[in-house]
């Protein structure tokens, strides 16, 4: 349920209703919105009467019943206006959200060695990247196949962000390794093997960074979305939602199927900002370019791009990894979409 403010309610105003709800043994929650506050209401709210509630102070415009199983996550409960994350990066903060210019994640699948995520993240940031990508602790199908080089990886990638000024996200697979993950990531990544980890997303929720939720590979938009309602009921407000594609009857020639029908769909229901990973979502570096193009076409707020220095040699997800030459193309092709919908970062030039 959302309590709707008048515009120009006084503070002691939204204060006193607020702490009546909290007498009522509810859980008010104020959004400051660009015109209105909000007061969301999460929790035994059905015998509730929104007329009733109405009556209690003449500041309320309305009080409207979320529909949607996921409330706090829902476009109803910011009563239509779409949510931010600012990510704090070493070169300053990070607005990924709609209406912002599109923020391009980029970088390995893993962290190898130090040469080569230094390198990486030196070339996505002069292509204009603002974040880099690189897994420490990585799902693998087969317990055979190379792991993530984990604590050690985490210290080079704090030495990519030193050296390129980009902010980090990396994924966590372990609550126990949450904490030194922190301590380097700027955005912290759940992948889609732990969509409905929930208690993992309870953990998320319960530290103060950001949150990069990845598509389960098999699961329904409702259920990224109540996924996504754990991070959020835990505390965290900072979600970015990531498709990365599901799998679906035809695998033979993509790894998965990007399903670029979420950014208007999940328009429609949240008010989170929204990532495409055409990467994972295609599984082969030739059909990458195409697939992020139409992701900014359709209006995603951010992209994700694996980029490897020498993909026939990677550790991991080589076939759908651009070379940086690649990736430098890409991203001048995408300032062209970008620019046409007003959503590309201003290049700034270095005057000699
Ligand atoms: C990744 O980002 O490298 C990854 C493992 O992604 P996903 O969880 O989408 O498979
Ligand atoms: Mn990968």
């Amino acid at each position: 349920m959302i309590v709707v403010m008048k515009v120009g309610s006084p503070a002691e105003e939204i204060e006193r209703i607020s702490q009546e709800f909290v007498d009522w043994g509810l859980s008010p929650e104020k959004i400051v919105g660009k015109h209105k506050v909000v007061i969301g209401l999460v929790g035994e709210t059905a015998s509730l009467d929104p007329l009733q509630i109405q009556e209690i102070s003449p500041w309320i415009e309305n009080v409207l019943r979320v529909e949607q199983p996921f409330k706090r996550a829902s476009l109803e409960y910011r009563h239509g206006e779409y949510s931010e994350v600012i990510v704090n990066t070493p070169d300053g903060p990070v607005v990924v959200g709609k209406n912002h210019p599109v923020a391009v994640v980029a970088g390995p699948c893993s962290v190898e060695n130090e040469a080569m995520i230094i390198e990486t993240a030196k070339r996505v940031k002069a292509a204009g990247a603002k974040f880099l990508r690189g897994g420490a602790y990585k799902p693998r199908t087969s317990p055979y196949s190379f792991q993530g080089h984990g604590e050690s990886a985490l210290e080079l990638l704090a030495a990519a962000r030193e050296a390129s000024g980009l902010g980090i996200i990396t994924e966590v697979m372990d609550a126990a390794d949450l904490e030194k993950i922190g301590e380097v990531a700027d955005v912290i990544q759940v992948g889609a093997r732990n969509m409905q980890n929930f208690s993992l997303l309870k953990k998320v929720g319960a530290q103060d960074k950001p949150v990069l939720l990845k598509r389960g590979m098999s699961a329904t938009i409702d259920e990224w979305l109540m996924a996504a309602e754990y991070v959020l009921a835990a505390g965290n407000p900072q979600v970015i939602l990531c498709e990365r594609g599901i799998r679906t009857f035809d695998g033979k020639y993509t790894r998965n199927t990007l399903d670029l029908s979420v950014l208007p769909v999940l328009r429609s229901l949240t008010h989170l900002p929204i990532m495409i990973d055409p990467s994972h979502g295609t599984g082969k570096s030739d059909y990458v370019p195409s697939m992020a193009a139409a992701a900014i076409a359709a209006d995603t707020d951010s992209l994700m791009i694996e980029v490897h220095p020498n993909p026939a040699k990677a550790l991991s997800d080589g076939p759908q990894s651009l070379t940086p030459d690649k990736f430098d193309r890409l991203m001048q092709d995408l300032s062209i979409i970008g620019k046409t919908i007003a959503r590309w970062p201003q290049v700034e030039v270095a005057l000699a």
